[in-house]
């Protein structure tokens, strides 16, 4: 979808030539041409000379190549997406490796650490408890009215980072970026929301910059009561716009999913997402080792939110296969901050409870890859390091081609580096970690392992969720997800190491993800409009493009 809207001001609606210049979605800074300048009324209001978007990419990627830090850059890029929204997304889409770990993890989990400190001017709706009653009033007041797509946090469990209140609003913003630059949603169509409870964080309420509520987390029943005045202001304003979840607390998390999932069109990215993201990683190193997914066994270190999601659709990929849910659920195993989850242990949360097997407690995961024998391992825990020499070492003794997944992020809280799992099992390692690693050479050979970030899938999946109109999201979707993006690994990917396709092909693997979604939707009754003969080309006509808006 493209933005050659030929409207004058009057069209528009737009009273003031300064507001060209002024609005993010109308600006085009230098490249307004010189028609455009004497329709508008710009004639004096900006430098002479007129240049083209190629032009102005090159002047930001000069800038930004002059910062010194990935903060400086962040910052930077911030504001030239409060400046120039097309500008933004061209330079995000052309340069998209060099930018994702700028606008995406690892820096933005720093931003959000800095976020009072670095905080120049507003983004999105916060909602906070101190404006319980006028959510959805304030929803009525934000300027685009036809918001498909809302990413919300508490700021609970930013990355695995912890508590950072308000200040988690980076991480919304930063999703809703690669919604647009990678699945092609539309800004206009997309909001950032933190809702405000308070923070638990000390060094955040003793921080005189700080800008959120400085009160402890409000909980219970006033916590539902904010979440469930949330839901209905978005079903006010925004009737039937899908809903992410998006680094909240485990036990939040799950339990907002399971009180709104029937109800509304939402989804949790960090079970749902990272559970594709991660089982699209297991359906392409299996290509590797050669074996079928029924015959994994799975020990994961972390079992939260992303641990027991991906476990959760293992299981569904599996009965698909052919297993009952029961033999599917003993193919997964979890180590979590106590140690191995068996069912002798007392008090565990519900989520940890099917895959709590009937096995002698071992506190230490080497001792547990030693009496379990996995075949994969999947660090969801946001302790660095946790998969240590020794276990590395132990995995390459009981497999050829181990499967190490470090999902954890940002980069310094991965489980292992790249390099360690490489130099640990002496290159036979199937490797994937969630923030990225520079490629690694052993012996003469050059590994550039994949990142299994769920940039890959919550894009497709959104945009699959819209252009359907589906009313709810359902875990098959992203077992579509996880099969369509595993589908799209070549064996030139598998061959260098990665087990996902490169990032640069990212639109083109969203688009073909929102259409296996699509497809599920129609097929399961929850699509809200006919299907289209040309679902691919019905979605990718959808799909905005920064292209400058022509004002005529
Ligand atoms: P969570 O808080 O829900 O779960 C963390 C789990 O780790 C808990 O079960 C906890 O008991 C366990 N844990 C803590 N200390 C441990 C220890 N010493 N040993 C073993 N387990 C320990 O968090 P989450 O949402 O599951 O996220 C976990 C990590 O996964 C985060 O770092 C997050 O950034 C990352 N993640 C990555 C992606 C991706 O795309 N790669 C997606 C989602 C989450």
């Amino acid at each position: 979808m493209t933005d050659k809207v030929t409207s004058g001001r009057r069209a528009s609606g737009i009273s003031n030539c300064m507001d060209y210049l002024h609005d993010p979605l109308l600006n085009k800074g230098t490249a307004f041409t010189e028609s455009e300048r004497e329709v508008l009324g710009l004639h004096g209001f900006l430098p002479p000379g007129v240049q083209t978007l190629e032009d102005q990419v090159l002047r930001v990627m000069e800038n930004f190549n002059r910062k010194t830090s990935d903060l400086e850059k962040y910052i930077f890029l911030m504001a030239l997406q409060d400046r120039n929204q097309t500008l933004f997304y061209r330079v995000i889409m052309d340069h998209l490796e060099a930018m994702m770990p700028i606008i995406y993890t690892p820096t933005v989990g720093l931003a959000c650490q800095e976020y009072s400190h670095i905080f120049r001017r507003p983004k999105g709706v916060f909602f906070a408890c101190k404006n319980k009653g006028r959510f959805s009033e304030i929803l009525g007041k934000w300027p685009k009215r036809d918001v498909r797509i809302i990413v919300v946090t508490d700021g609970e469990r930013i990355l695995g980072l912890g508590d950072l209140g308000a200040a988690g609003m980076g991480i919304p913003i930063g999703k809703l970026s690669l919604y647009t630059a990678c699945g092609g949603i539309h800004p206009s169509w997309c909001l950032p929301v933190t809702i405000d409870v308070g923070t638990n964080n000390v060094d955040l309420l003793h921080d005189p910059l700080y800008f959120g509520m400085r009160h402890p987390r409000i909980q219970g029943e006033a916590y539902d009561e904010l979440m469930e005045e949330f839901i209905d202001a978005v079903q006010e304003n925004f009737p039937g716009a899908l809903i992410q979840f998006e680094d909240f607390g485990n036990t939040n998390a799950f339990r907002l999913l399971n009180k709104y999932r029937d109800r509304i069109c939402t989804f949790n990215d960090d079970i749902q997402g990272t559970a594709s993201v991660a089982l699209a990683g297991l359906f392409s190193a299996l290509r590797i080792t050669g074996k079928k997914l029924i015959d994994q066994k799975i020990v994961f270190l972390g079992a939260g939110e992303a641990g027991t999601g991906i476990a959760d659709l293992v299981v569904t990929a599996m009965t698909d296969e052919g297993l009952s849910p029961a033999e599917a659920r003993e193919r997964c195993w979890f180590v979590d901050s106590k140690g191995l989850v068996v069912r002798s242990r007392e008090k565990l949360a519900s989520h940890k409870l099917p895959y709590a097997h009937d096995h002698d407690y071992h506190p230490y995961f080497l001792d547990v890859v030693k009496a379990l024998k996995p075949t994969a391992i999947i660090g969801a825990s946001s302790q660095p390091g946790r998969f240590t020499g020794p276990v590395l070492a132990a995995m390459a003794e009981l497999n050829e081609r181990p499967i190490v997944l470090a999902l954890s992020n940002p980069t310094s809280c991965s489980e292992c580096t790249a390099k360690e799992a490489y130099v640990w099992t002496n290159g036979r390692a199937v490797f994937a970690s969630g923030s990225p690693f520079e490629p690694v050479t052993l012996e003469g050979k050059t590994f550039e392992p994949g990142q299994g970030n769920n940039a890959y899938i919550f894009p497709g999946v959104g945009l699959g969720i819209i252009s359907c109109g589906a009313r709810h999201v359902i875990n098959e979707m992203f077992l579509a997800a996880a099969q369509s993006l595993a589908s799209q690994v070549s064996e030139a990917d598998l061959h260098r190491g990665s087990i996902y396709p490169p990032l640069k092909q990212i639109r083109q693997v969203s688009l073909n993800i929102a259409v296996a979604v699509a497809e599920m939707s129609f097929e399961k009754g929850l699509a809200t409009i006919p299907r289209p003969g040309d679902l691919t080309q019905f979605i990718r006509t959808k799909m905005y493009e920064p292209v400058y808006p022509v004002y005529a």
